[in-house]
């Protein structure tokens, strides 16, 4: 048996499809540069021509963000700053087509590849695509046509190029594995969004089967079986099938109700990050989103974003959702999270620094853009506004008389917004939990965001390996707060909800409805395993549990009474 790392769940009993790309060793030759340049123009244009196939090839099956990679590609083969060097090398030295390329190429690939930024060093592997290509072209040589499989096979490979993915067609190719890569590679991302089981970074493969070899897949436990013997085909093939209908299943719940056998409801919702990410919760079932993490609109823009750009965003985000509520974050940025084109002073403890609402409230300039932007999109759906690390009551107030503010200006300019548009909270801040029943008098809802609330209370750095032994969302310290929130809030009839990690983790769930959560958002592929967890248990016994976690003294001691409740 061999281990990799599980990528895309799923489970197949199939054959070896090895996929080797030709290999070729490229040399310098002295060469006649028109004959040269003519073969570079026409490997260029073979490339394009394979490019715009396989992205025909792929529409509909892939997602847009996908589809994207595949116009940047193009972009590459056209960019005349890439070609034009190419050219000028064949015109300058007299040399062969391929090796042009390659130098040129690999100058690129370098300097993209020692890039801070995770967005230029996955340019790094469009390049290689690309080039790759020309190269193969220029040589006379064939890529394999992964788009011509016509019968059930697992894909072999040392690695998947964005291009492979994308020719795949799941109902052929039941898998792949491959010796390289990693959980966020390229291909890992791919396979997930295909649906598609594959194992990853699993080491050498090529070398330990033929093609046509019987192989097991299992991309949940994340390993290989060459040449598996009967029992071990069985084994697999049953696990396959629990795995399918376990998924059917989950999927015959996508409308149905999210309430307990003893008919107390909860709210699942979704967290996003882009408006795209909409679509994920609602094929998921989700009922709402429940953090719309909007500083990423900050992040992947070159200068603050205007009020026309977030309006366009937040509008495209209530319109997709509705009539579900939309819960968009204010602007959460500062400490760890910098912009490239903001100064911010430097921190000794940049958590514990001027960030999200605090930063804000700083610059009126930046925050009331968005507010604009937030109010005229609240027409086009259920829309609450959410504002991040709130301390005291005067910070709640502040951005309170902001929203209202901005309100009475679009008011004198004729322009229209919701006149039911929640205004709430993150509880994040252990002095925010400890007061929530007087926060709850001034704000419409709380979302408690566990992911800072464990690391302020434990005063452990979350990005701290050193410390990530204290970050214990079980710990009955933290279970009181969580507790102390949502009783502060239902206390003045106010809504609670949960969008950190601990929303949606399975052994939490019990725990987190019977201390009363009203609202449970998390990741869009964590909604319906949650929805299955819920319906299969009683409020009133959850009660009982989370009274007694309340009273343990360790993790330890919560954990043993979660899986003492495990059925
Ligand atoms: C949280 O802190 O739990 C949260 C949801 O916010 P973020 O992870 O974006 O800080
Ligand atoms: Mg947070």
């Amino acid at each position: 048996m061999i281990k990799g790392i599980a990528a895309s769940a799923g489970v197949s009993v199939s054959k070896v499809f090895k996929l080797q790309h030709p290999e070729f060793v490229i040399e310098r030759r002295d060469a006649i540069v028109e004959e040269e340049l003519a073969k570079l123009h026409n490997a260029i244009a073979a490339t394009q021509k394979d490019i715009e196939m396989i992205k025909a090839k792929a529409v509909g099956r892939l997602a847009d963000e996908e589809l994207a990679i595949f116009d940047a590609h193009l972009m590459v083969s056209q960019d005349p700053e890439f070609v034009g060097q190419i050219e000028e090398m064949i015109k300058n030295d007299a040399v062969n087509a391929e090796f042009a390329v390659e130098q040129v190429s690999n100058m690129f690939i370098g300097m993209f590849e020692s890039m801070e930024d995770e967005y230029f060093r996955e340019r790094a592997a469009d390049i290689k695509d690309v080039t790759f290509r020309i190269k193969v072209h220029v040589l006379g040589l064939v890529i394999p046509d992964l788009s011509a499989i016509n019968e059930e096979v697992v894909i072999v490979a040392e690695d998947l190029t964005p291009s492979d993915t994308a020719q795949l067609n799941r109902e052929f190719v039941k898998g792949f594995a491959t010796e390289i890569g990693g959980r966020t590679s390229h291909s890992a991302i791919m396979a997930r969004s295909l649906e598609i089981p594959a194992v990853v970074g699993a080491g050498s493969l090529l070398d330990k089967c033929e093609h046509g070899d019987e192989i097991i897949l299992d991309a949940i436990a994340g390993t290989i079986i060459f040449k598996p013997t009967d029992a071990q085909k069985t084994e697999y093939a049953e696990k396959a099938q629990a795995f399918a209908d376990h998924k059917a299943s989950l999927l015959a719940l996508k409308d149905a109700e999210t309430v307990t056998t003893d008919g107390h409801h909860v709210e699942l919702a979704g967290n996003i990050g882009t408006p795209k990410d909409v679509e994920g919760v609602i094929n998921n079932g989700g009922e709402g989103v429940g953090l719309y993490r909007t500083e990423f609109l900050y992040m992947d823009a070159s200068e603050l974003p205007n009020e026309e750009d977030q309006f366009q965003a937040y509008k495209a985000v209530l319109e997709n959702m509705a009539p579900g509520r939309v819960v968009v974050r204010t602007l959460d940025i500062g400490g760890d999270k910098e912009l490239s084109y903001l100064k911010f002073p430097h921190e000794m403890n940049p958590f514990l620094g001027y960030r999200a609402i605090r930063l804000c409230l700083d610059r009126p300039d930046i925050f009331r853009v968005q507010l604009r932007a937030l109010l005229r999109a609240s027409v086009f759906g259920k829309l609450s506004i959410m504002f991040p690390m709130i301390a005291t009551i005067q910070e709640f107030r502040q951005a309170k008389a902001l929203v209202e503010d901005e309100k009475k200006n679009l008011s004198k300019e004729g322009i229209a917004f919701s006149d039911d548009i929640e205004l709430g909270m993150m509880v994040e801040i252990p002095a925010a939990a400890m007061l929530a029943d007087q926060f709850a008098k001034e704000a419409d809802f709380f979302s408690i965001g566990t992911n800072d609330l464990i690391q302020y209370s434990m005063a452990a750095d979350r990005m701290n390996e050193k410390v990530s032994y204290l970050y214990q969302p079980y710990s009955p310290s933290i279970l009181r707060l969580i507790k102390l929130t949502i009783d502060g809030g239902h206390k003045e009839g106010k809504w609670v909800g949960m969008c950190g990690e601990m929303a949606g983790d399975e052994r939490a769930i019990p725990l987190l409805l019977g201390l009363g959560l009203d609202e449970f958002s998390m990741s869009a592929s964590s909604i319906l395993e949650a929805r299955r967890i819920i319906r299969d248990l009683s409020f009133a016994e959850m009660q009982d549990l989370a009274t007694k976690a309340l009273d343990m003294p360790t993790t330890e001691d919560v954990l043993e009474l979660l899986a003492a409740n495990v059925k």
